[in-house]
């Protein structure tokens, strides 16, 4: 093993099962995605695959492959959602790169020209909003 141990407790688990409360914006047989809480920019989605892996390193290749379809499917309509002239698709493995839940997710921001990132993990964004940049996702898919 490259990394530690998948542990089913971790905070996009108990998304995937249910049990805490999310904003989806694409479900299908593999994936989940969701708005991030503490979006770097509006509209800031993370792509989750419902299969149990801690991050890149130790994901099966096959889930790999139908998980970034999705990020692609994502970054078209969040690029569209807020008519971005560029989409960020980020990716971090285990805490000395930044990763802070151990489920594996890629993020997906919509980008702007000159308008600077939020800092990750940053500020917790209000539900209402939440939810109105989820539907604007939503009709775009
Ligand atoms: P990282 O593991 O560093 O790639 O970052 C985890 C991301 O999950 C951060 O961008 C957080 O804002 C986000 N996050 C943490 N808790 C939740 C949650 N309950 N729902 C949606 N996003 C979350």
């Amino acid at each position: 093993m490259t990394s530690g141990a998948y542990d089913p407790s971790n905070i996009f688990a108990k998304i995937l099962r249910g049990e805490i409360p999310s904003h989806r914006v694409y479900e299908d047989e593999n994936t989940v995605a969701f708005m991030d809480v503490m979006p770097q920019a509006p509209g800031h989605v993370l792509v989750v695959p419902k299969a149990p892996s801690r991050n890149l390193l130790d994901s099966d290749p096959a889930v790999l492959a139908l998980t970034i379809s999705v990020v692609q499917k994502i970054a078209c309509a969040v690029k569209d959602a807020f008519d971005a002239d560029g989409v960020f698709v980020c990716q971090f493995n285990e805490p000395a790169a930044g990763q802070t839940v151990f489920h594996l997710h890629f993020h997906v921001i919509p980008r702007h020209e000159g308008v600077a990132l939020k800092p990750h993990s940053g500020k917790l964004e209000d539900n209402a909003v939440l939810a109105a940049n989820a539907e604007k996702i939503k009709a775009e898919l």
